[in-house]
């Protein structure tokens, strides 16, 4: 069984040399009434929350990988054997699973989901229709409280969560910028998913004047993917009530004390509600996201846009890219496609 190993606790940036691949021998056996799962993992999810976890972290809403052990993360697998009532043979799953060949799960209802709909990519399990996907739905339906004809801007909006949320909010009829950190990035934000406007914050020396220029009367939803000086020049550009879904904070993982932010002030003189979520608290309304977004795959009404690298050995390099920006759109690795 090929598996991917963090070999120490990481610190400052990740690098691929703080991974390895090692061979080990499993038993793939699971009793019935064991309630584990045997896994043949097809494709692997590379998130940038896995950077989080390759710290020694303490008190946060998920633990520290073990060193010396393989990486889990979100995945799309066969199952092989289940001594779990609720999988069999042969199912479909996307889920929590290890960056192997296989793996031995213990599943609860929140991290082992049953794959119904194969008319889609299976891959889309690991993006559009998995995680990210929720994440991109929970948070701008959810959190934003979004209205017909409001501002809103995206960071790190090509990746697998941003691409949706800039669709999602095209969709309802609001105007929609978006960065990233390429050209091509910046035309896919325009030419494949319609957003209104977008740009290169690496090209930006002032990100205050920039948003200024695409939201010269102020920007009602903010969704925040990256944290640092982004949040700051964001928050001066707000609308009084506007909101902020905290996503995520990519540009903080690889540091070893974050970023101060100085303008939260504003958050009181333009009575900005701000708020963090998890996209695992919510995921008793996955059916009803699949219900709405099932159709919209279909009827090619919502683009979705996937970075694959083949081949578990090309795993640890697809991760580290996501931290200078490599991937276009959701990241994927291909381990077998049955
Ligand atoms: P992406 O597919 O967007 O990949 C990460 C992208 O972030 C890179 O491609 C890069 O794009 C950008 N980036 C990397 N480093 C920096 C930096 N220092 N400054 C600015 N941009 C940077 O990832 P996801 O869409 O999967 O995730 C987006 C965010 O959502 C992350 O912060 C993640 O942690 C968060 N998240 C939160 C969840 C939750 O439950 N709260 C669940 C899932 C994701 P570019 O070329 O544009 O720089």
């Amino acid at each position: 069984n090929k598996q991917v190993i963090l070999k120490h606790y990481v610190t400052g940036y990740l690098n691929e040399s703080d991974m390895e691949l090692k061979n080990s021998t499993i038993k793939l056996d699971a009793p019935k009434g064991s309630n584990v799962v045997v896994l043949k993992n097809l494709y692997l999810s590379c998130d940038p929350y896995m950077r989080t976890r390759m710290k020694k972290i303490e008190g946060s809403y998920i633990d520290s990988f073990t060193a010396g052990s393989p990486i889990t993360g979100y995945g799309v697998a066969k199952v092989l054997e289940s001594g779990d009532s609720n999988f069999e043979k042969g199912d479909l799953v996307w889920g929590m699973t290890g960056w192997e060949e296989y793996s031995i799960v213990t599943p609860t209802q929140s991290t082992l989901f049953k794959i119904h709909d194969k008319d889609v990519p299976l891959s889309y399990y690991t993006g559009i229709l998995g995680m990210p996907g929720m994440t991109a739905y929970i948070g701008f339906y959810e959190i934003c409280s979004p209205k017909m004809g409001e501002t809103v801007y995206i960071s790190a909006a090509s990746g697998a969560v941003g691409q949706l949320v800039g669709q999602f909010a095209k969709m309802l009829g609001c105007y929609v910028v978006g960065s990233a950190g390429s050209k091509e990035k910046v035309d896919l934000l325009k030419s494949k998913f319609g957003f209104d406007e977008a740009f290169n914050y690496k090209e930006e020396h002032d990100l205050n004047a920039a948003l200024k220029r695409y939201f010269p009367d102020g920007i009602d939803i903010y969704f925040e993917n990256v944290g640092g000086k982004m949040l700051d020049a964001v928050l001066v550009n707000m609308k009084l009530h506007g909101r902020i879904a905290v996503c995520g904070m990519i540009s903080q993982y690889n540091l070893e004390t974050t970023e101060g932010v100085h303008n939260l002030f504003c958050l009181i003189t333009k009575r900005i509600r701000m708020e963090g979520f998890i996209v695992f608290d919510h995921y008793h309304l996955y059916p009803k996201y699949l219900e709405m977004i099932i159709p919209q795959i279909k009827d090619g009404k919502i683009a979705y846009i996937e970075d694959v690298a083949e081949g578990l050995e090309n795993a640890p390099n697809a991760l580290v890219g996501l931290f200078s920006g490599r991937n276009v759109g959701k990241q994927v690795v291909m381990i077998s496609r049955e």
